[in-house]
């Protein structure tokens, strides 16, 4: 089978880019593995909510125009609204079609799924960036007495044994879990490394307000000072609830959550944490600081200043006087590592991926084999990148690059 445009993955973005594809009129096939949405459907917990509000779920030329803008979706809603999407572009969807290899021979793309080759002088991966929890080789000296838990394995409390639970990282997904698990009655040890702290609600208004309003979510890769850095960048510890609760540290501690430093190593049975929880939580609640003045300064300056409440400042992060450095891991029945995501690149057959088997893109084209493109990574383009309504821009902009690889003219 021959197209012009191979996209393999149907979650939003392989959908943004083919709502942009079929506008230019450029044919092409979007392959999915399983259904639309597969990510959200199979690899996320049962009470985890979108921490972008609903007025911000949006894709080009489709928008969330329920009755709770201020809301934050559960997985049916975003897998309706993501499936709503796929039916509002008529997306050319073969679904339960994996691919199992990617190859290029001269000008040529042979996409082999489990249903036959598809053949294409252009290719765009939307294959997701969380595809493979990132647990730290440290997770094999843990004794096989630990139930050990991925994020992607995780659903609920009650498919935990009793006892205590250890959540290593204390980004979005980490926090939102231990929050859940301590509340279950599993007396939940925290371990924090570098972090990014955000109030839910700043002088009134959402945090995603505040920073899609003032610009910062628009920054693009080529105007940040450290794009390494950016595209490294762990999630903000936030949550969507119906209460809409600043879920941060001392929340957690009020709580009775037990921070800790950074798992660093394994030694006779115990877990060995970092000395440098104090330093970390006083560099997240610096940052903070700083995000909040770029905030009032824009208050100021767009107009906004007296329609928003007054300024404040959150308390200081509290860590105790000499947090534990080490935990016996007999103590311990669970460990969760909320340490991260990898993409999965082990079906690409081509040479384009770095030593740490990170794929080589400049902005989501990947030069060293042209006519091949990217999208749904962290900052690919721009900061709101890894976030549903930043896909739009990149898919625009990404599919201007291809029509233009192709010879093909502008939109119709
Ligand atoms: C826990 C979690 C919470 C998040 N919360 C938010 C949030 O609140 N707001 C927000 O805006 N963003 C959030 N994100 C980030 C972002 O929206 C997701 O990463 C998003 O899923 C990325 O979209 P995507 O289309 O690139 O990837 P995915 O949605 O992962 O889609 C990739 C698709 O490719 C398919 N695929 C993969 N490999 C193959 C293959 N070999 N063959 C065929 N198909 C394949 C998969 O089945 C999948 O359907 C969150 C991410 C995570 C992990």
């Amino acid at each position: 089978m021959r197209t012009s445009t191979v996209v393999i993955g149907a979650g939003h973005t392989g959908l943004a880019i083919s709502h942009f594809l079929s506008e230019r009129s450029i044919d092409h096939v979007v392959l999915e593995r399983g259904e639309v949405a597969n990510s959200w459907r199979t690899e996320r917990w049962d009470s985890l909510r979108l921490l972008t509000p609903n007025w911000q779920t949006r894709l080009p030329g489709f928008v969330y125009d329920g009755a709770d803008p201020d809301g934050y979706m559960d997985m049916p809603e975003l897998v309706r609204f993501i499936d709503g999407y796929a039916r509002f572009i008529d997306a050319p969807i073969k679904d339960h079609t994996r691919v199992l290899s990617l190859r290029r021979t001269d000008d040529t793309y042979q996409t082999i799924t489990e249903n036959g080759l598809w053949e294409s002088p252009t290719v765009v991966l939307a294959t997701g960036a969380f595809n493979r929890p990132d647990v730290p080789a440290v997770a094999g000296l843990v004794p096989s007495s630990v139930e050990m838990v991925t994020p992607h394995d995780y659903r609920r409390t009650d498919q935990l044994p009793d006892g205590n639970v250890l959540v290593v990282g204390a980004s979005a997904t980490g926090i939102q879990i231990a929050d859940e698990v301590h509340r279950s009655g599993r007396p939940v040890t925290l371990a924090v490394g570098e972090h990014v702290r955000m109030p839910r609600l700043y002088r009134g208004k959402d945090v995603f307000w505040w920073l899609e309003n003032s610009g910062i979510l628009d920054e693009r890769y080529d105007e940040v000072e450290d794009i390494v850095r950016a595209r490294h960048l762990s999630s903000p510890q936030l949550v969507g609830t119906p209460e809409r609760v600043t879920l941060d540290l001392n929340y957690l501690t009020d709580l009775g959550v037990r921070l800790v430093g950074r798992f660093a190593a394994v030694s006779d049975g115990k877990a060995q944490f970092s000395g440098s929880l104090l330093n970390k939580c006083e560099l997240a609640d610096l940052k903070l600081g700083r995000l909040l003045d770029t905030f009032d300064e824009w208050a100021l300056t767009s107009g906004w200043e007296d329609q928003v409440e007054p300024p404040h400042r959150l308390p200081a992060t509290v860590v105790e006087d000499s947090p534990l450095l080490a935990l016996d891991l007999g103590d311990v029945a669970t460990i969760i590592w909320a340490t991260g995501f990898r993409p999965d690149y082990s079906w690409l057959d081509i040479p384009v991926l770095d030593r740490k088997g990170n794929l080589k893109h400049e902005a989501g084209v990947v030069t060293e084999s042209p006519g091949l493109y990217r999208m749904g990574l962290n900052m690919l383009r721009r900061r709101k990148s890894s976030f549903i309504h930043g896909a739009g821009d990149d898919a625009r902009d990404l599919t201007e690059h291809l029509a233009a690889y192709l010879g093909v003219g502008v939109a119709a």
